[in-house]
Formats: structure tokens, sequence, C-alpha cells
């Protein structure tokens, strides 16, 4: 047989064609998917409790066999018994006479309650035994199984599992550098592949833990540090002009922040240097990114080179474009836009123009990476609310610079460091953590319907002083499916409430240039309230808006919220952001207590107190991570997050910097894994990440 753990499972002498199939259902096909289909959990059977001597403290394990089934409704009950007590196991789903029929043995770890004389497992791991199985082992594990494996189909896959690590163990290749391990020191590959699948005990179980996720972390730094590296190789064989920018900044209407300050000057070195610029500039809502931006902007395009800034919705594009203009056309430099809402004889000039160099900075959507669009020399990709885009589309946009286009992407999202070394780990990062001077504060208030009418008064009240005002419902129209309040169907009720005041309709399915007219009108506080969804989400920026009302609030996420809020308080104001929730959840943040709630209420008085409570976006980034878990947050899974089985890089973070800071000398010193020492870890790399990741030494 060849060994490698590339081959596939059923070259193994226990898996026929049936077995094949089990495991192809859980998506094992070869040796190394087998080995690292790690354990859900463990049943420690050191210890087994007599039933008659359960404590209901904690965890306990017992073992004993199926007397009876009952059923009351749809809960479902096996009665098991070890011939001095018994216990209930509740089923609320399966049916516990198909799983455990009569007769069976079965062991089970949870914690027993008692009632009424009863003990009942409510929330237990169990396993159907065949005989005095597995007798040896004191810690065994549980996997997560497909139906199709049937009732004893943990020992099944446990003894599959077994003899792999018996024929593989010796044989497998250890891809981390030797100085690392012992650096780290870790436990070695074979030791840890055993011990996480059969703990001889739990000191063991953690060591392999550790060395397991270690590794993971580690191979994915290694991946994303050779990228970045790779930037760093590359020529890109031009030269911006030396003359400073000063003419820019003076032309300013304000001073910049120490934090833009720092952040220009880190994309100046980048731009003057002979390697492209591949940078992530990160800054809260309200930061003054885009003032960055048209530096740099600026900066090439003074240089005889185009620039395109791309946006995620056609409302930024134009707001960019406005500012562009302002800040730009003074200075000599031709702005233009392209967008889909344009007309096309618009559209059709803009993109002539484009390819013949006379435009030099390029506002745009998506529309900017068609088929038809060609630049005469792009040599600045700007990606703003980069969140937004998926990294083929960033790819895209790079791909019409001739040659090696320098890159900034953009977010307002704010991430929690840890996140951002996982998911930005090949870029230079760039943090703005200061706000514009004078900036007013944001008052944020949780309330009810109940408050509405006192509400409305003081809105009218604020409109009389010159303030505009939002209104953000989670969905556009009712529905049947859904019970949201709808901003078409509010839009009505506050025409009537605010029969002075001129009231304005935005969402998702009016047409891009009906949008536009919409936010134009507001802006320029011709429509003096706003009825929106969450399309004003990204970028929008109108210094008299004061006031967001968001009802229905507990509808959105904590990210969303926050994005919402940052509409407001972008001039020397104050601000208010008022959230209507349910009366019971309104009550329960405001007092800052747990009142009895439903769960899914409780979420919901969680994310509430918390939008409340904290202003910092990065702040709230880690909350959310922690209340969601990093899987939803950003859906880049491309990113190599999926090669994550045992790592979580929320609670691992230890780890995660250690993994970074040695993934990172090790790449300094030989950046294509040439050396011998390094050729293991290649292979590694190569794969696990060569398709997802688009490594510099796979082409
Ligand atoms: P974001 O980082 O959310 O994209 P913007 O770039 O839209 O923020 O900036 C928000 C507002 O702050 C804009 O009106 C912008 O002109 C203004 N601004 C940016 N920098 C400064 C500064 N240094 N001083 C005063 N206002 C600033
Ligand atoms: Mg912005």
């Amino acid at each position: 047989m060849i060994l490698n753990l590339n081959t596939p499972v059923s070259l193994l002498p226990m898996i026929g064609k049936k077995r094949e199939s089990l495991l192809a259902s859980l998506s094992i096909y070869t040796i190394s998917d087998l080995l690292t289909y790690y354990p859900r959990g463990y049943q420690d059977r050191s210890k087994l409790t007599p039933i008659s001597a359960l404590r209901g403290k904690g965890r306990e394990t017992i073992a004993g066999q199926v007397m009876r089934h009952i059923r009351f409704g749809k809960v479902k009950r096996a009665i098991i018994s070890d011939g001095r007590g018994s216990a209930n196991l509740m089923f609320f789903g399966p049916d516990p006479a198909k799983l455990l029929p009569l007769g069976t043995k079965v062991i089970v770890t949870g914690k027993a309650k008692r009632m009424g004389g009863k003990i009942f497992f409510s929330n237990f791991e169990y396993e159907a035994l065949k005989e005095e199985a597995d007798s040896h082992l004191k810690i065994v594990p549980l996997y997560r199984l497909s139906v199709e494996f049937g009732r004893f189909g943990q020992r099944l896959f446990r003894k599959i599992i077994e003899q792999a690590i018996d024929f593989y163990k010796e044989k497998l290749e250890d891809s981390i550098p030797r100085e690392i391990a012992e650096q780290m020191k870790l436990t070695s590959l074979s030791e840890a592949i055993s011990n996480i699948h059969f703990p001889l005990n739990w000191k063991k179980r953690k060591e392999a833990r550790e060395r397991i996720v270690f590794t993971e972390l580690f191979f994915l730094q290694v991946a994303l540090q050779i990228n970045r590296q790779r930037t760093k190789i590359i020529h890109k064989n031009r030269l911006y002009s030396k003359k400073d920018c000063s003419k820019f900044v003076e032309s300013l209407p304000f001073s910049l922040t120490k934090s833009q300050e720092r952040v220009i000057s880190e994309i100046e070195k980048d731009l003057s240097s002979p390697h492209p610029m591949n940078r992530l500039l990160h800054g809260d809502v309200g930061s003054g990114k885009t003032v960055v931006a048209l530096w740099a902007g600026f900066k090439v395009a003074s240089s005889g080179f185009q620039v395109a800034i791309m946006a995620p919705t056609e409302i930024l594009a134009d707001q960019h474009y406005i500012v562009a203009k302002r800040w730009l056309a003074p200075l000599g430099i031709e702005v233009g836009i392209l967008r889909g809402g344009l007309p096309v004889s618009v559209q059709k000039k803009a993109k002539k123009l484009i390819a013949n160099g006379q435009i030099q900075v390029v506002i745009g959507t998506h529309s900017l990476i068609s088929e038809d669009v060609q630049f005469s020399n792009l040599a600045l990709c700007i990606i703003d609310e980069q969140h937004k885009f998926g990294v083929s589309q960033r790819q895209k946009l790079l791909e019409k610079a001739n040659g090696h286009s320098d890159l900034l992407i953009m977010t307002a999202t704010p991430i929690p460091r840890t996140l951002s070394i996982t998911l930005y780990g090949d870029m230079d990062v760039s943090t703005l953590n200061e706000f514009p001077k004078g900036r007013g504060r944001i008052i944020t208030a949780v309330r009810s319907d109940k408050s509405l009418p006192k509400i409305y008064s003081f809105i009218k009240d604020e409109i009389k002083k010159g303030r505009q005002a939002y209104f953000v419902y989670p969905a556009i129209e009712e529905s049947q499916e859904r019970d949201y309040k709808s901003a078409i169907k509010h839009f009505e009720k506050i025409v009537l409430e605010f029969p002075e005041i001129p009231v304005g309709l935005l969402h998702g399915k009016l047409k891009p240039e009906e949008k536009e007219e919409m936010m134009q009108k507001f802006a320029q506080g011709e429509i003096k309230i706003l009825v929106s969804t969450t399309v004003i989400e990204v970028g929008i920026d109108v210094s008299q808006a004061t006031i967001m009302v968001i009802e229905d609030a507990e509808k959105f996420g904590l990210s969303g919220l926050h994005q919402l809020r940052g509409r407001i308080g972008r001039g020397s104001l104050d601000s208010y952001c008022i959230l209507i929730t349910k009366e019971k959840i309104a009550a329960s943040a405001q007092l800052e207590i747990k009142v009895d709630t439903e769960e899914k209420d409780r979420v919901s008085v969680e994310r509430i107190q918390a939008i409340k409570n904290i202003t910092n976006g990065f702040e709230l980034a880690e909350y959310d991570l922690k209340l969601r878990g990093a899987g939803e947050l950003f859906g880049l899974r491309q990113h190599g997050l999926s090669e994550l089985k045992l790592a979580n890089i929320i609670w691992d973070t230890r780890l995660l910097l250690k993994a970074r800071d040695c993934a990172a000398a090790l790449v300094a010193n030989d950046p294509l894994l040439n050396e011998e020492a390094h050729l293991l870890l290649r292979d590694a790399i190569i794969r696990i990440f060569g398709k997802k990741m688009e490594l510099g030494f796979v082409r």
C-alpha cells in the first residue's frame, strides 16, 4: 500500500464500498480527511457512577440497559437500569425505540436531574454498546456522524480511526520545522493525532489540541505571510512624482487629524517603494478615510497615472465623486464617474475618457470592472467598504492596471485584531483611531412605541432649528412571512405625523436615479425627514442630520446598527440615535437588568444594551464576535478560515499570536520556503492553500 495522507480511505483493510460511502457522507475521502476528523466531544468512562449514587452535580457517566420506552406527546423517553437504579433519558426529536431498542446496553454522560424521586437526563451524550466494546479506553471520543452510521456508528467509526492511526502513526510526516517545534515545545504529530482521538488522560489531550491548533494557525499564517512577501518581491516599475502634496492638504476645509497624517505617511512610503502597495485602511465610520484615499489619488494622478476608486453603491460613488471633484478639480485633476444608473450615452462617454486617459481619477461602482472598461494607465486601485466586495471583484479591478497596481482597501467594519490577523494577515494594515476634532456627541437611547409621540415632537423642534432626521426600518414593504416594520407603510404614517415637513422615502427597490435624487434632496436639506431602509448604511454624509430613529431595532445586527448610527454625528452638533424596540426589550435595556425574557429576546436585549453603551466600533466588533462566533461575521470563507478545524480564532488568541510571529520570522528568512528544512512545510502549504489563495510560488 502506498502510504501517504492523500491515499483514499478505501485502501484501508476495513473499508469496503459501503463504508467508503458512509465516510463520504462526512466528506471523508482520504486518510488525511479521516485523521483530521476530530471528535466533537469525549466520554470519560474511567469513573462510572452507579445510577443510585447520581448526585446531579456536574457531568457524570452511567452505564445501563434499556428496559422500557415511554411516549408522552412529543417527548419520548427510554428508561435504563443498571440493576440497582433506573434513569429516564429524554428524547425530544428522534425516537428512542429506534435508536435504543429494548435490551440495548448504553453509556450516558450528562447532568442528571431529580424530579419526584426519578432521575432524568435531558441533555446528554450517549452511546449504544455492543458487548464490552472498547473496554480498553477510558476517555472515549464521540464523533459527529450522519444517521446512516446507525446505532453502533460511534464504535464503528472509532475502529476505523484506530486502524488508520495504527497504520499511519509512525509514517506521518511532520511539516512543522524542527526549530519551531522545539521552540514551542510541541508534542510530536503522531502523539498529537493519537491523543486527540484517544486521549490517555486529559493532560495529554490538552497538549494534543494545542499542537494541532498551533499547526492549523501556523499553516494559515505561513500562507498569508508568503502572500504578503510576494508583493515585496514584485517590482511595479513606475515612479510617482516626488513633489509634495501640501497643495492638496492646504486646500482642505479642515486640518488633518494626527491619525490621518500618520496613515498618509504610511501610504506615501508604500507609494514611493519599488513594490506595489498592498494596504488595508481600517477606520470606524466617520474617522475620515475618504480624505486619505483622495490624498493618495492626488499623489498618483498628479504624477500622470490613473486612479480608480470603487464603492459598493451608486449613492456612495456619487458622494465620493462630489467630494473628489470639489477637492481635486481645483488642483487641475480631471475627475469622472462611472456607474450603472447613468444614461448609457453618459456611460459611453465616460468609458471613452477613461480609456484615453483624460479622466485621471475615476470613481465608480461594480461598473468599473465590467469587460468593456479599459484604462489607459491605471496605477492605483482604491476599494471603499471593501467587505462588500468579493476577493474576485478586487482581483478584476487590479487586472485593469497595466503592471502591478498599488492597492488600498478601506473598511469601516471594525475588525478585532485577532480576526484581522487571520483575515488580512497578507496585507499591511493602517488604522485611523481618532475622530476629527469638534465632533458633537452621539447620544443613544432605547425606547418603545409608547414614546413615539414624544419623539415626534422632539423631532419637530429640532427640525425648526434646521436639523434633519432619519427613520430607519428593517423591511421595505410589509410581508406575510415576517413581522417587520416597513419603510413604505411607515412613510405614510410619518407624512401624516409631520404635515408641514417635507418627507422622503428611500429604499433598495427604487431605481438608481430615484435613489440618487432622493439622497441629493436630503443632502441639500430640501427634504427634512428621510424614511429609509439600510440602503443609507454606508458612507452617506449629511452634517445637519442629527437624529436617527431606528424602529424594530432588535431586528438589526450589531454591526448594522453601528453603521447606521455612524450616519449621524458627522458635524459639530450633538446627535441622537433613538432605538425603538418591543416594550420588554426597551425596559430591560434601559434598566440594564435582565428581565425574565425568552431566549430570543435575551439576545436582543444584550445587543441593544451593547449598542447603547458602547460607541467604539472595535469594542462592539469584539463583542459581536463573541456573541455570534467568527463564522458568521464576514462570510470570508475563501480566506482559509475553513481550514481551521480545531482552532478557534476568538479564543485561541495566545496560539494565534505565536503562530503569526513564528510564521513571519520564518517567511522573512526564506520567502519561498526553498530551504531543505522547509520543504515539507512548503508541500503542506501548497496542498492546503494552493488553490484557495493563489500563493506566490504556485505559478
Ligand atoms: P469615513 O471614514 O466613514 O469614510 P468620511 O471620510 O466620510 O468618513 O469623513 C466623515 C466626515 O468627516 C466628512 O464630512 C469629512 O469631510 C469629515 N472630515 C474628515 N477628516 C476631517 C478632519 N481632519 N477634520 C474635520 N472633518 C473631517
Ligand atoms: Mg467612507
